[in-house]
């Protein structure tokens, strides 16, 4: 397992984490300032700047992304809204291709509609199966431009507005299916908030690490990290900072190793309540200082 305890060196930071406090250009000199070599934008930042100057200061930085928020919310009530999704889609995948993202991460989406409390239909089935389709359809064209995609599965309290696939036993079924050869253009992106309490987290991050036919071939395309509060004040926007809950991070990234996984460790954290109230300088200081004390 890599030594994190000495510097950061492995530390990405998912641009939420500071939303509130800066956009994403000052995010980016901020991130640069402090020696992080790596971030994960979320699409409404980038259109907020502008994609073409932010990939020129990324450059100018010499800074990568871990990966690029978000596709997915594929379910939808009709064809057209559908069709829409898959559009988006691909505008999502042309955008981490201009900026040289590892991969586009996926929030697959859930009963269309629920996420603005009006649910347009129940069938939990049926999304998941619009799920499945509208995956299967965006990865011809993500392999054809060469963009990897990365299913996040969410914690169940978000199966109805986010996400359908809710455990990682899910995501990496789905990638069965849909990537039988193991070609790493399709996996996932762990995130510790939706998994740690999984009893069979340990086994599938073993599975991900194996690949379908028994050889090593990682699934793992993105590992986030942040920490579950006990207790838990809101469903969303209550993510801890790392060392601050009850998640076993050494313990989980120790496995996530052992599968094959050698990226970035990525700081994500919505923090109404805290973290969002505070000055971004200290948020980033402390997300560098627990990475080498507790991730
Ligand atoms: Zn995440």
């Amino acid at each position: 397992m890599r030594d994190f305890s000495q510097d950061h060196y492995w530390l990405s930071i998912n641009t939420a984490t500071v939303r509130k406090q800066w956009p994403l250009d000052r995010i980016i000199d901020e991130c640069a300032r402090r020696g992080i070599r790596a971030i994960s934008p979320w699409r409404d930042q980038v259109a907020a700047v502008g994609i073409d100057p932010v990939a020129k200061q990324l450059k100018a930085h010499g800074m990568g992304l871990s990966g690029y928020c978000r596709g997915g919310f594929f379910p939808a009530a009709d064809a057209p809204g559908r069709q829409a999704a898959l559009d988006d889609n691909r505008r999502a995948i042309d955008e981490a291709k201009m900026l040289n993202a590892p991969c586009l991460v996926l929030v697959v989406g859930a009963l269309p509609g629920a996420l603005a409390g009006k649910p347009q239909y129940k069938d939990m089935a049926r999304a998941r199966s619009e799920v499945h389709d509208g995956i299967a359809a965006s990865l011809e064209y993500a392999r054809a431009v060469g963009m990897p995609l990365a299913i996040e599965p969410l914690h169940p309290m978000q199966a109805a507005e986010r996400a359908c696939v809710n455990t990682l036993e899910h995501a990496l079924d789905l990638c069965d299916e849909l990537d039988p050869e193991c070609t790493r253009m399709l996996g996932v992106a762990l995130d510790i908030y939706h998994v740690w309490w999984d009893p069979k987290l340990e086994q599938q991050i073993a599975r991900a690490g194996a690949g379908p036919q028994g050889h090593q071939s990682s699934r793992l395309l993105a590992y986030h990290v942040c920490d579950w509060l006990a207790p838990t004040r809101d469903l969303l926007n209550d993510r801890g900072m790392m060392g601050d809950g009850v998640v076993e991070l050494k313990k989980i990234r120790g496995w996530v190793e052992q599968a094959g996984y050698q990226g970035f460790s990525e700081a994500e954290i919505f923090s109404e309540l805290d973290w969002w109230q505070r000055p971004g300088e200290e948020v980033l200081d402390t997300c560098i200082a627990r990475h080498k004390s507790s991730v």
